[in-house]
């Protein structure tokens, strides 16, 4: 066998043990009865064990070095650039560090849980400082050349940096709040009052997302749809995506913009090359890509007029105390925007701001310019900055989000960026399909289905981020699409000059 195949047999047996783990972790979240919990943690523990020490396996580095002075192909070069990142990333960091990265995430976890619950930031502190403390000794280990915080964002999205941020935000900043700020001061307002006059059951919210999730291409035969407290999609492969919703029986469109949020996911994992299974060609290219292609669907989409032309006859059947319903009052109300406390419930204009927000305060908190003690009152002055609130609680203020109790710390702007490659996808859409809408106004989402499997998932890990965003759309990343598509937006719902 070649130098080549052996590191992909390797890389695929690699995969194999990632599905069974997917697979075992979707159990976890849906159908495992409590008592599971105690073995069913010991198995994910004892398969991410196995795939570590066979990814560290020092034969893996010797094949590597060998393949990247050979005569490669652009598949196979991509494919061995994608191997010796994950291979430096598990190797880079010594086992003791791994070992108590891990131990202290569960233990923190833990008390997030209860200094959330019982609204006390200082219980909380300690954990925090600890989990700060091993991602810079982390940082550190994986080394970076401007800011330590460049190691920590290129863990969730590789090649990202402070000054590429800096510069993406500080746009973004400048024309969304005073956009929010004008929206606030806007006369036109949604008309809500369908949403509080009705109860939608959880049967016709299931139908009703149900219908629109196959209806934009998610394939049942190869995958599932399914309940759990925090909705998410994963699985074991392009042939078996799973994702899952909730549901509030006072307002429908939590779970019908969660499930269009998830099918995105899913279209993104059951568009991805069957040749290349179980390499990174054959794998999704980072979490700011996939997160382009489930806020696609859910807002692009989700929220227009054209998509609501086609699905406000199926909604009113599917609901019909909300009686003849027209199409401007559903088009506003899926589209109020209102500065709020909860990241994850905010919308599209105000979104951004809260990650902007946790991005000043990771960068502050890694660099050592805000001490942990002292972060409430820094959360509550960024939030001031840049929504014009301030939380009455550490709750539903510092505390809020599960992410920094996991130690992930450099994960959070791959949401805005998610935002920001979506509108320059959409863009580079329209360029090609410029009667797009009105092909979405008759429920024809077909087209644009086929540009993002044809631009976007196929290729994998084929190209890192901003490469595979060029190529897909002529332009590296940059802020200006989603700007002109949320000032279009909104200037027209609320009627702004
Ligand atoms: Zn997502």
């Amino acid at each position: 066998m070649s130098n080549y195949n052996e590191l992909i047999s390797r890389v695929k047996e690699l995969s194999v043990i990632e599905s069974i783990g997917g697979l075992l972790a979707w159990d976890q979240e849906t159908f495992m009865p409590p008592k599971g919990a105690q073995l069913r943690s010991e198995s994910l523990a004892y398969l991410s064990k196995t795939a570590h020490s066979a990814l560290i396996n020092p034969e893996m580095g010797s094949l590597l070095d060998s393949l990247e002075n050979d005569n490669l192909t652009d598949i196979e070069s991509a494919n061995i650039r994608e191997i010796r990142r994950s291979y430096d990333k598990a190797t880079k960091l010594p086992t003791s560090l791994v070992e108590e990265m891990a131990r202290h995430k569960s233990h923190a976890l833990q008390i997030w849980q209860k200094a959330r619950a019982e609204n006390d930031f200082t219980q909380f502190a300690p954990a925090l400082e600890k989990n700060l403390d091993l991602a810079c000794q982390a940082a550190e280990h994986y080394g970076y050349e401007e800011n330590i915080y460049d190691a920590m964002l290129d863990i969730y999205e590789q090649g990202m940096t402070v000054s590429q941020l800096d510069l993406l935000f500080a746009g973004l900043r400048k024309e969304i709040v005073p956009l929010v700020k004008a929206i606030g001061e806007s006369t036109s307002k949604p008309d809500l009052t369908f949403l509080k006059s009705t109860s939608f059951s959880e049967e016709g919210q299931r139908d009703f997302s149900l219908r629109v999730a196959k209806a934009i291409g998610f394939d049942f035969e190869g995958g599932r749809m399914d309940t759990s407290t925090h909705p998410f999609c994963s699985g074991a492969g392009p042939d078996d995506v799973r994702f899952t919703t909730r549901y509030d029986e006072s307002f429908p469109f939590g779970c019908l913009y969660g499930v269009m949020h998830e099918t995105g996911h899913g279209l993104y994992e059951q568009g991805l090359s069957r040749e290349h299974e179980g390499t990174p060609l054959g794998k999704a290219v980072s979490l700011g890509v996939h997160e382009s292609q489930s806020r696609l669907w859910e807002n692009v989409v989700g929220r227009s007029r054209e998509f609501w032309n086609h699905w406000l006859s199926d909604f009113c059947e599917v609901f019909p105390d909300v009686g003849d319903l027209d199409l401007d009052t559903i088009h506003c109300a899926v589209n109020n925007v209102e500065p709020s406390l909860i990241r994850v419930e905010a919308d599209e204009a105000t979104y951004n701001l809260h990650i902007m927000i946790r991005y000043e305060v990771e960068k502050a908190l890694v660099n050592g310019n805000v001490k942990v003690n002292d972060l409430p009152q820094f959360w509550n002055s960024q939030m001031e900055n840049y929504l014009g609130i301030t939380p009455p609680d550490d709750a539903q203020g510092v505390l809020q989000d599960i992410h920094w109790s996991m130690g992930a710390f450099g994960y959070f702007p791959t949401y805005t960026l998610g935002n920001l490659y979506a509108s320059q996808l959409w863009e580079a859409t329209l360029r090609d399909i410029p009667d797009l809408p009105s092909l979405i106004s008759r429920g024809e989402t077909q087209p644009l289905l086929d540009w993002m499997r044809t631009n976007i998932h196929i290729h994998g890990s084929r190209w890192e981020p901003d490469d595979l965003i060029l190529q897909a759309t002529g332009e590296k990343p940059s802020s200006d699409a989603f700007i002109r598509y949320l000032k279009q937006k909104f200037q027209h719902l609320y009627n702004l000059s």
